[in-house]
């Protein structure tokens, strides 16, 4: 079982899916069971199983992490480009994580917006 959000890979916050589909096999309706962070990436979720849209994770994976780069220039421009990585401050090392996983899970959120129309 996937213990991150399906959508966004964030920890889950209480969301959860299950397909109501009653008459598939105990295991199928067992694999279906997801976990959200929250109710957007769950409608996100619902959404795209309605529509039995198949979406490739992968590429969209792949987009919200090239998503990152700008967003993480900016913030080590910030900091200062003659400073090195293993010079930066416990905070500043914080702030860069922050920076890149916020980037990567709004990104990846967007991304599957866009293959819902609602
Ligand atoms: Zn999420």
């Amino acid at each position: 079982m996937y213990y991150r959000c399906y959508i966004c890979h964030k920890p889950p916050r209480g969301f959860c899916w299950l397909d109501p589909n009653r008459f598939q096999s105990s295991e199928n309706r067992r694999a279906s069971f997801k976990r959200f962070c929250s109710k957007t990436c769950q409608d996100i979720h619902y959404q795209l199983h309605r529509k039995g849209v198949d979406v490739n994770r992968t590429d969209l994976e792949q987009k919200a992490a090239e998503s990152v780069l700008a967003p993480l220039a900016d913030y080590v421009m910030a900091v200062g480009m003659e400073k090195g990585l293993g010079s930066y401050s416990k905070d500043e090392i914080i702030g860069l994580v922050d920076t890149v996983l916020e980037s990567y899970h709004c990104t990846l959120q967007e991304l599957y917006k866009d293959e819902v129309p609602f």
